[in-house]
């Protein structure tokens, strides 16, 4: 009798899920862009409606979840379909931290058996930790891919195709961007990744270096490394940037509420720029595509809502509030109602101009939980950008700081914003006033400014091109004085 080949005892990934099932369910880029992509409204919702029971059922056999929805007097079959979705009660990253600290390393938040981890080959990503302690996120191996699916459908909606190069100064960490983007090149659209970290591991000069050599048409990064690696071409390599004869590139444009930042990367790097949102758990939920109106959520794959900063309640269409996900393709850990406290608002459920009729976003339009009350009035930092930027003489740069004073034995909160002034201004005559005019126009309430000098702020702010974004807000006050918008 013939001897039978040993069989392999071991957790290999590509036997970790059925790839073609996976595939049909959630379409290749090439496939996606002419089916889903461009259903009518109603059939996306009746996909929606159908992941979305099977994802509750997910929930009910996690023990955060059920916890957290016994504890609201839901019971297994109470959800009839999306409409009721507001029963669920949405959760924030400190109910995620709590979780993970109550039952290290990965909380009954994740639902892992410990001994899946020896059975499934996992993925750990965290968030960038700007806000306090990382938030870890495992990936099991569908996951994992659907998230750099995603990436690729709209690298693809946005006319990247094979044979293109894409080059990628972020560097692959625990930081997940960087890997979906080379996933997304490199597993879907046969483009070729150039991984090659940000400007620590690789100088800025090396990185054009290599553009130019390997003929990069494609970039993803930050804007503030984008702005540098365009300057940079000049000064240290004399050449213009343009010469790369870019495509486009993709970015994450945070709340450039005028368009600013937009128009001064495509008018250096003369190609179009795509914004994109997205967080570890949530993968490329939103992303632009050419007509560049709005972002769509990648409504496949996950479910997008707009609730009411103080109620937690749906608000109107148009209206402003903090996003809520409820992801379909995670199940380690699912994501159900999370509240990501990022301040957005649906633009529109028409059809756009590319044929799709998934719905629209505006951009990222700050975080909730960086609010101030001041006198009453919500102030977010973000609401600053276009006076700093309404002056050619600042440098774009600002950082709120928040402290308690006393005024007539009256505590009362007040903030002063540090605004950074370039090198090359001739005076700094009238501007403190100027900005401090316009902030009240534009926030409703008096601040004060303080006029800092260039790269100043550069720590404080963590500005200066380097990874992660920008901090905006200081909050001085003692801890038990700040908002409650949490
Ligand atoms: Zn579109």
């Amino acid at each position: 009798m013939e001897q039978a080949e040993p069989k392999t005892g071991l957790p290999i990934y590509r036997n970790a899920f059925d790839w073609d099932a996976l595939m049909r369910e959630y379409p290749l880029p090439d496939v996606f862009a002419e089916t889903v992509y461009r259903w009518p409204a109603q059939r996306v919702r009746e996909l929606q409606n159908a992941r979305f029971l099977r994802i509750v059922e997910v929930g009910w056999r996690n023990a955060f979840y059920r916890r957290r929805w016994h504890a609201v007097g839901l019971e297994p079959g109470d959800i009839h379909s999306l409409e009721d979705i507001v029963k669920l009660p949405p959760y924030t990253s400190d109910d995620v931290k709590e979780s993970l600290e109550h039952d290290p390393p990965y909380g009954d938040y994740h639902g892992l058996d410990p001994s899946m981890a020896a059975r499934m080959p996992l993925k750990l990503q965290t968030s960038g930790g700007t806000t306090g302690t990382p938030r870890a996120t495992l990936f099991d191996p569908a996951a994992w891919e659907v998230q750099a699916l995603t990436g690729a459908r709209a690298l693809y909606i946005q006319g990247a195709r094979p044979g293109d190069v894409m080059q990628i100064p972020m560097t692959c960490s625990l930081a997940n961007a960087p890997w979906l983007a080379y996933k997304a090149c490199h597993d879907f659209l046969g483009i070729l990744p150039l991984t090659t970290g940000s400007g620590i591991v690789t100088s800025t000069r090396q990185q054009l270096e290599t553009a130019f050599r390997y003929r990069t048409n494609l970039w993803q990064s930050f804007p503030e490394y984008l702005v540098r690696l365009a300057q940079a071409c000049t000064d240290e390599l004399g050449r213009d940037v343009r010469d790369l004869k870019t495509r486009f590139v993709r970015t994450y444009l945070g709340p450039d509420v005028d368009g600013s930042l937009r128009r001064e990367l495509e008018d250096r790097w003369g190609c179009p720029v795509y914004d994109a949102y997205g967080t570890n758990e949530i993968a490329a939920a939103a992303f632009e595509c050419r007509e560049r109106s709005g972002l769509h959520f990648m409504e496949d794959t996950v479910f997008m809502e707009v609730v009411d900063v103080d109620t937690g309640k749906p608000v109107a269409p148009g209206e402003r509030g903090n996003l809520v996900a409820t992801v379909f393709f995670r199940t380690l850990p699912p994501v159900i109602r999370y509240n990501l406290r990022d301040l957005g608002r649906v633009l529109s459920a028409e059809r756009c101009g590319c044929g799709s009729h998934f719905r629209r976003m505006d951009h990222f339009l700050g975080r909730s939980d960086a609010m101030v009350k001041l006198r009453g009035v919500n102030v977010y930092p973000m609401a600053c950008l276009p006076a700093i930027k309404s002056d050619p003489r600042t440098t774009g740069e600002w950082i709120c700081v928040v402290e308690r004073v006393q005024a007539g034995g009256v505590p009362r909160d007040e903030m002063e914003v540090h605004a950074e002034v370039r090198r090359d201004a001739a005076t700094r005559e009238g501007l403190k006033e100027g900005l401090e005019r316009r902030l009240k126009d534009d926030m409703g309430v008096a601040v004060t400014v303080r006029l800092v000098d260039e790269g100043a702020l550069e720590a404080l702010a963590n500005t200066g091109g380097r990874e992660g974004k920008a901090r905006r807000l200081l909050d001085r006050r003692p801890a038990y004085h700040r908002g409650s918008s949490r």
